[in-house]
């Protein structure tokens, strides 16, 4: 390289953001696999009527503009969680709505306060948003620890219930105790909900600064159409929306979203039941294999094993693909693993048992 070009290059560097330089891309595993059971979607597929509100899509929903803040999408979910249209905000999968709820409310330099382990993408939204992020360990019965995250001081207090990866529900009475003293906005990410757990909805509807949010992604399966949504006092509502801005949800996907809820309730319905009556068996067929997996109210189930990188190596070497979490705090090294129909767990024990 010439002294000119690398003088480009430093230029370049100089030019990224201080608190943004060590933040590492979100790290997506490569490649086709077999079997993949590392990203919590839903394994028996789409549903139908998602497929078919696709295939009639107009022209005009590929010409023109989306409504810029999804009135009908909106109203959808309204119906479906029994609030009025202002108390939600759509977004570009639940992750444009954490993101824009946190980019909403952050004072630059405040703290946001979540537990550890839980969704990894929290500390980097509190941070590319300005915020200080601060974990706190949950117990060892895997329980938030509600004063000593209260008495973080938070401006922001993020809960997963079921949490991602532990697949823990947190009960009514810590959730309440948190919303009733946190002395700023408190965020319920209810990716997993339908899987188990307890529906906080009724703290959206308070008139609390309380945020839940949920998505398309997991129980609907409609990953690839990246739409999720949050429920709050419209107050709150209106600031997410204008930190999200226009056009985040396209046409398409709003059109088989709204499908889907309006025709294939019974079809999620029944897949969810599937999901959770393999959750138990697989669960049950770990602890067979020495394997004592957490309980879990998602789709998903933590397993503690040693050295799961190596593990999940030699599970992708046979065609699987699960999630490493390496060192989890207060857990230490483990496996998490999508549930889906029985063959893929069959599948899957198989392969445990060529990789162990
Ligand atoms: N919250 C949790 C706890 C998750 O696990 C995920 C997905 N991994 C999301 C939110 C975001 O999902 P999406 O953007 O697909 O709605």
């Amino acid at each position: 390289m010439t002294a000119n070009a690398n003088q480009v290059v430093d230029s370049i560097a100089m030019l990224s953001r201080e608190d943004y330089r060590d933040i590492a891309l979100y790290a997506v595993p490569r490649g086709d696999v077999a079997l993949d059971l590392s990203d919590n979607t839903n394994l028996w597929g789409a549903p139908p009527a998602a497929l078919r509100a696709i295939a009639a899509g107009r022209e005009e929903s590929i010409s023109r503009y989306p409504g810029a803040y999804e009135p009908a999408l909106s109203e959808a979910f309204a119906r479906y969680v029994r609030v009025s249209a202002d108390m939600i905000a759509c977004g570009c999968g639940s992750d444009d709505v954490l993101d824009s709820a946190i980019r909403a409310f952050a004072q630059q330099g405040e703290v946001l306060c979540l537990p550890d382990p839980s969704f990894s993408m929290i500390p980097v939204f509190a941070r590319t948003n300005g915020m200080v992020p601060v974990a706190i360990p949950l117990t060892t019965s895997l329980e938030v620890d509600v004063d000593a995250m209260l008495e973080t001081g938070a401006r922001i207090i993020y809960l997963c219930t079921p949490n991602n990866p532990t697949g823990g529900a947190l009960s009514r009475d810590t959730v309440e105790r948190i919303v009733e003293r946190a002395p700023g906005l408190v965020i319920i990410d209810q990716a997993y909900v339908e899987f188990g757990g307890e529906d906080f909805i009724d703290l959206a509807r308070s008139g609390r600064p309380v945020i839940v949010t949920r998505t398309m992604s997991k129980a609907f399966g409609l990953a690839g159409l990246r739409v999720g949504y949050g429920v709050g006092a419209p107050e709150l509502i209106a600031e997410v929306l204008k930190a999200r801005g226009p056009y985040k949800v396209s046409s398409l996907s709003e059109r088989a979203a709204i499908a889907t809820l309006k025709s294939e309730r019974t079809w999620v319905g029944e897949r969810i039941k599937e999901a959770v009556v393999n959750r138990s068996r697989f669960r049950a067929e770990l602890k067979m294999r020495g394997i004592d997996a957490f309980e879990s109210a998602a789709n998903f189930v933590l397993a503690p094993v040693t050295d799961c990188v190596a593990l999940a190596s030699r599970l992708e070497r046979l065609g699987v693909r699960v999630r490493a979490l390496p060192q989890l705090r207060g857990i230490g090294d483990s496996i998490r693993v999508a549930v889906g129909p029985w063959e893929m767990m069959h599948h899957f024990l198989d392969a445990l048992e060529e990789a162990t």
